[in-house]
């Protein structure tokens, strides 16, 4: 399955927030965004006016990074939504929040989002006692999401949970560190969602203009 490959702190750069792809890294001084915090290039430093289509552009582009999704798939999550009985953003918040990689990192048992999807690909993650490796499987309330042991012990699986205190504590995930799984006590809580801040209405207008 396709995915984003390049520089990731230049995307930080160009959204002008940090967006926290890169782990640990992200919450230290090292971050390039807090030692650049204008976008890469040229002319990054010049003062740019966006335009109304361009904010909206910008807000689209960084929820398809935070998430790590290309555009054809993001905009799948958007019609997907919009058939939804709720509202259309927060639905898409939704799906994206219950894609197993992104529940593997807020787990705590990676420092990304691409280290999540690197252990699950390589068939560390067990759904129910079974191994998943599909990045983009939507996990369901309940269903038990754990570690086989063979992951349990390595490197970088213990150093995300020893850093994971860093991140915002969510209501709607119950996490058993002992046994290395967890699961969705309930669907996500957008008002949680904050890290870092989204608008997910402008992404709503930029698919639906
Ligand atoms: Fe790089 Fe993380 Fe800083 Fe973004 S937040 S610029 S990914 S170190």
């Amino acid at each position: 399955m396709a995915r984003y490959i390049g520089p990731v702190c230049k995307l930080c750069r160009r959204e002008g927030m940090k967006l926290y792809l890169k782990g640990e890294r992200c919450y230290s001084e090292k971050c390039s965004f807090t030692r650049r915090p204008y976008p890469p290039g040229q002319h990054g430093q010049g003062r740019i006016k966006l335009s109304e289509y361009a904010i909206r552009l910008r807000e689209k582009q960084k929820v398809r990074r935070v998430y790590g999704v290309l555009e054809k798939q993001f905009r799948g999550y958007y019609t997907a939504a919009s058939r939804r009985k709720g509202r259309t953003g927060e639905e898409m918040l939704s799906l994206l929040e219950r894609r197993l990689d992104n529940v593997v990192y807020r787990l705590g048992f990676a420092g990304s989002r691409t280290d999540a999807r690197q252990l699950l690909r390589h068939g560390h993650v067990l759904i129910n006692g079974k191994r998943v490796d599909i990045p983009s499987y939507v996990v369901k309330v309940g269903e038990k999401i754990q570690l086989v042991e063979k992951a349990r012990t390595f490197v970088r699986v213990q150093l995300a949970i020893a850093s994971a205190d860093k991140r915002p504590v969510l209501s709607w995930i119950d996490i058993d560190r002992e046994n290395f799984a967890g699961s969705l006590s309930s669907a996500p809580v957008r008002d949680e969602l904050n890290e870092p801040e989204i608008d997910e209405q402008l992404v709503v207008e930029y698919y639906s203009r």
